[in-house]
């Protein structure tokens, strides 16, 4: 199941979306997350499963654009922690 945390404002979509059918609650996004945006527990979008997965924390779901902002691909920086840690890519950010 596709979960989308976040939002959009007059400059664009900002919007994290976590697979929960590949992620297996591994931890290794949360490790690496610098703007502790991830956690990784309940499912709370499937009260029927007792897998833990990972999700974006209430307090960040409105700022994600600001917090994500310094990991946001550059010139020595390919590709998003988050992203590249989480083997089964079950991460993909919109923006
Ligand atoms: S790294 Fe990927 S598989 Fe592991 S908890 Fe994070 S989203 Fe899930
Ligand atoms: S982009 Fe950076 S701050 Fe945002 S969720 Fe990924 S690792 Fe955390």
């Amino acid at each position: 199941m596709l979960a989308n945390y976040g939002y959009k404002d007059g400059s664009g979509e900002y919007y994290i979306t976590i697979d929960s059918d590949k992620c297996n609650g591994c931890g290794q996004c949360v490790e690496v997350c610098p703007g502790k945006v991830l956690a990784v527990g309940e499912d709370q979008n499937d009260p029927l499963s007792d897998d833990d997965v990972a999700y974006v924390v209430d307090e960040e779901r409105k700022k994600i654009k600001y917090t994500c902002g310094p990991c946001k691909p550059a010139s020595n920086r390919p590709e998003l922690p988050c992203v590249a840690a989480c083997e089964p890519e079950a991460i993909v950010h919109s923006w």
